[in-house]
């Protein structure tokens, strides 16, 4: 595009707050989606309301499927100079025992050759990385104010703006606040779409779907200094002796802790000293012991931080002007770290839908509802993968009812039996084809219930345990019919809905 264009734009957005497209939000998704346009040719109006570094315990842990989405999108360089950490897969320690499941080994066509089936042990492998969610976010915010054909503000958007005979979107009301007095003003920008990305508290869901988010349990985090990981280089999982815990390096010195803690379960009632009580004597012992000196003296000297866990199934929407994305429209659990893979996917995919040679204008609300569709459709290809994951791999670690811990024992023996490509390349973004998260599943499902059966006809004195037969078989039924009531409406409204 000739130079006088791009500063004529330039101008039209600075001067009379117009675009081709305003964005709503300058965090992972929002960052990722106007850069993606902007490198496409469109004009962008990228509005935050907070443009300081974010100080967050959320998204500091990048799957190789965020990874490689962010290369498509041109942003690869924002994981650079950050002190971000290598992340080579996951450690589970479940009861005290560990089984590591790295990254997949992969072929020169960037597939999984051990998908269904055990895993490589030579080849080219993947990596994610661990970094501070602020850091990142600087880094993208970076990368968009250095665009010419972006323009940043630092605004509040409050509602959208409509045409007054129809209800097309038009653009957004925001408040500015001066600096100086921190009073604040209304302004105006207005796009042929807008595209909301204002996170998991959105204001702006209401105008596309009526469903909220269902939260029953928070992460709370503390940051570990110098903490000594069993296995360095990998994300840790610890289940069994309390609910489930993660722990990830995001940066040299610095390791990231997050502990699951259920609503209203009695160990952290305020009458038993509250979640400080809960973690410094039920989740801080079943953390390895080599990392436990560091958690009691975080938990000493650290104000306790919180997010809620929630899950919000995506909505199918009909933009007319405006469309609501990223965690303001989906979600699910962090136990998985899958949320920034899912936005960078959605918006490097979203971006070759819109792109002007497909959708010349955005202000055509058919082509743009037709994209909106296609998103909506083909994005399940790693969504109903990573979103299933996330909250059935919840409802097992977290589980406390037989028939689920059967399930959990099932999914450990799998990894200890060296089945790990298949489900380390889900749970890295990598993997997208749904039909292998339903081959896994079963198996596992499968594992589980012959495992119980096992221990059910062995548990007996001597050889009359073979009595127990019927008791297993009933088990047996019971574990499936669990496996399938907590999962398969999962699967249902995650894959086909
Ligand atoms: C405890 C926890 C841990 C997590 N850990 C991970 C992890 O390790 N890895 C991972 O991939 N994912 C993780 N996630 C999920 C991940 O953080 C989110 O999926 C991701 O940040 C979503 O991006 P987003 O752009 O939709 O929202 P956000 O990143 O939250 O960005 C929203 C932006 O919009 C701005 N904004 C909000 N309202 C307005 C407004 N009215 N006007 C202007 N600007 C506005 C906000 O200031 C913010 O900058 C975690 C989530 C939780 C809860």
């Amino acid at each position: 595009m000739a130079t006088d264009t791009v500063e004529a734009r330039r101008l039209q957005r600075e001067t009379h707050h117009e675009a081709d497209v305003v964005v709503v939000g300058a965090g992972i998704f929002g960052c990722a989606i106007a850069y993606a346009l902007a490198q496409q040719g469109r004009s962008v109006l990228l509005l935050e309301r907070w443009m300081s570094e974010p100080d967050r315990i959320v998204g500091e842990l990048l799957q190789p499927g965020g990874i490689q989405a962010l290369k498509r999108l041109g942003l690869g360089h924002c994981v650079d100079g950050i002190d971000s950490i290598t992340c080579r897969g996951y450690n589970v320690i479940y009861q005290g025992r560990p089984v590591l499941i790295p990254y997949p080994t992969m072929d020169e066509r960037g597939g999984v050759p051990h998908q269904w089936s055990g895993a490589g042990k030579e080849g080219k492998r993947e990596t994610g990385k661990g970094f501070h969610h602020g850091r990142f976010v600087t880094r993208l915010r970076e990368a968009c104010l250095g665009h010419p054909n972006i323009t940043v503000r630092e605004t509040e958007a409050v509602r959208a703006v409509r045409g007054e005979h129809s209800d097309h979107v038009l653009g957004v009301e925001t408040r500015t606040t001066d600096p100086a007095t921190r009073k604040k003003t209304p302004d105006y920008f207005f796009g042929q779409l807008t595209i909301v990305a204002d996170g998991y508290d959105s204001k702006f869901r209401k105008e596309v779907t009526a469903d909220k988010p269902v939260a029953r349990s928070k992460f709370f985090a503390l940051e570990l200094r110098d903490a000594r990981l069993p296995a360095p280089g990998y994300g840790h999982v610890i289940i069994g002796d309390a609910y489930p815990i993660l722990l990830y390096q995001i940066g040299t010195h610095e390791t990231r802790v997050l502990f699951d803690v259920p609503h209203n379960i009695p160990e952290a009632a305020p009458a038993a000293g509250g979640v400080k009580n809960y973690l410094a004597n039920h989740a801080i012992p079943a953390l390895p012991e080599s990392v436990r000196p560091s958690a009691l003296a975080a938990l000493e000297a650290e104000k306790l931080r919180s997010m809620p866990n929630s899950w919000l199934p995506p909505t199918r929407q009909v933009p007319r002007g405006m469309v609501v994305l990223g965690d303001a429209t989906n979600m699910r659990h962090p136990l998985t770290g899958a949320g920034m893979t899912v936005a960078f996917n959605d918006a490097a995919l979203l971006a070759d839908l819109l792109h002007p040679d497909r959708t010349p204008s955005l202000a055509d609300d058919g082509a743009v509802q037709a994209a909106l569709r296609t998103l909506y459709w083909r994005r399940k290809n790693y969504t109903a993968i990573l979103n299933v994951l996330a909250q059935a791999l919840y409802a097992l670690f977290a589980a406390s009812d037989p028939q689920l811990h059967a399930l959990r024992m099932g999914c450990f023996e799998y990894f200890r039996r060296g089945i790990t490509d298949g489900p380390c390349g889900m749970l890295g973004g990598i993997i997208h084809r749904p039909v292998v998260l339903a081959y896994h599943f079963f198996s596992v499902a499968f594992l589980g219930i012959w495992m119980h059966f096992l221990e059910t006809v062995t548990s007996g004195p001597g050889p009359l345990g073979i009595l127990k037969a019927p008791l297993a078989v009933i088990d047996a039924v019971l574990i499936l019919a669990k496996a399938c009531v907590v999962f398969l409406p999962l699967i249902w409204r995650e894959g086909f809905r």
